[in-house]
């Protein structure tokens, strides 16, 4: 068939920094024990699952969804200690509202600066909507480098400051002090993402009232919901309104809005399987600080990074042995030899061990 458009081919007609880009790699996982996406291992009470599925039953899926989510956005504001003045949006994912933040603020030129090693996805949506990406480095024990995250800011001016608290890959939280100073001295949005929430020891939804410009992002992914797909911003109204402009009309299906509806009613029992996660945890620490060779990093979150010489070979031994974690090693040069693991149940996390320390030792 000739056209005019015979010629089009995907490298004449893709923007080159999409061609440039490696789509998110989500590697098959069927048949191992999957400590690699920091999901929550646990299954809901029986009960509970029975009640969802009447619910799921009787659902009106025909229909599109309630596009504002009332009922849901009223259980999230209940289980989050909002301060007056401050509402939510909702996403499919958090993913997606990071997404929402970056199309608002993408005039030519703008800047999306957050540190390094952090959460991958700040930079490819910086690709996605055209803004400039800047990365700067965290210091040697992964904690924020405040001069040089000051000195950024001063000289790039960004749109967009993106810190996770906890930080992902590292699992360590960020200085509060230090936070704050870049809250202050950022001329754009900072916005402060608490996806492992659930397992940390601070939180800046209360800072929301005294800074104009921070927002707060959260997501139920790690909380034992991460298959619905929902996250959410917190802050003032007047951002908000803005936001909701670019917020697709029906993001949050219907199934979703009914399910994490329910579940944040039972959110003690969400609350409970996160102990759980943090006290298993504290076990996993033990065990790899056990190890001979093994360097794990403080976490505040549902993972651990560790460094493991030939971390590569060491992240093949696992799967063959049918654990499959995450292996960082080459994706930045602050994670060489870098092996992320999710916390499980305890029957997981020393299946893991074991597995680990035979996969050195056959290296040894
Ligand atoms: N922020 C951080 C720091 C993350 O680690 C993740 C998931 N790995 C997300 C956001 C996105 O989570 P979701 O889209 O599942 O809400």
């Amino acid at each position: 068939m000739s056209s005019a458009s015979s010629a089009v081919t995907p490298t004449s007609l893709i923007r080159t920094e999409i061609q440039a880009l490696h789509a998110y790699h989500v590697p098959p996982s069927t048949g191992f024990i999957k400590l690699d996406a920091m999901e929550n291992p646990y299954l809901l009470p029986q009960t509970l699952r029975d009640e969802i599925a009447r619910m799921v039953a009787d659902a009106a899926i025909n229909r599109y969804p309630d596009a504002g989510a009332h009922e849901l956005k009223a259980h999230i504001r209940s289980v989050t200690n909002l301060p007056s003045g401050m509402d939510v949006l909702l996403g499919n994912g958090s993913d997606e509202i990071i997404q929402v933040l970056a199309m608002a603020v993408a005039k030519p030129g703008a800047v999306l600066l957050s540190v390094e090693p952090s959460f991958v996805m700040y930079k490819m949506i910086a690709a996605f909507t055209g803004m400039r990406y800047v990365g700067v480095p965290l210091t040697q024990d992964f904690s924020l480098d405040l001069q040089a995250t000051l000195d950024a800011i001063k000289r790039e001016q960004p749109a967009l400051v993106f810190l996770a608290y906890p930080n992902n890959p590292t699992g360590n939280l960020f200085d509060a002090e230090a936070v704050k100073r870049i809250i202050e001295a950022s001329p754009g949005l900072v916005v402060v993402d608490e996806a492992y929430y659930a397992f940390a020891s601070d939180s800046f939804i209360p800072q929301l009232a005294h800074y104009d410009n921070l927002l707060v992002m959260r997501t139920f992914s790690k909380l034992g919901m991460a298959g619905l797909r929902l996250g959410f911003l917190a802050g003032s109204t007047a951002w908000l309104a803005q936001l909701e402009k670019l917020r697709l009309p029906y993001n949050v299906g219907v199934l979703p809005q009914l399910v994490a509806s329910k579940l944040l009613q039972h959110h003690d029992i969400l609350l409970a399987q996160a102990a759980s996660i943090k006290q298993e945890r504290t076990r996993l620490m033990s065990g790899l600080s056990a190890i001979t060779g093994v360097k794990a990093y403080p976490s505040e979150a549902n993972f651990i990074l560790f460094r493991v010489a030939k971390a590569t070979q060491i992240f093949e031994g696992l799967k063959q042995r049918g654990v499959l974690i995450k292996n960082l090693n080459g994706g930045h040069p602050a994670l060489t030899d870098c092996l992320r693991v999710t916390v499980g149940t305890p029957e997981e996390g020393a299946r893991f061990i074991t597995a680990l320390q035979d996969s050195i030792n056959q290296l040894a």
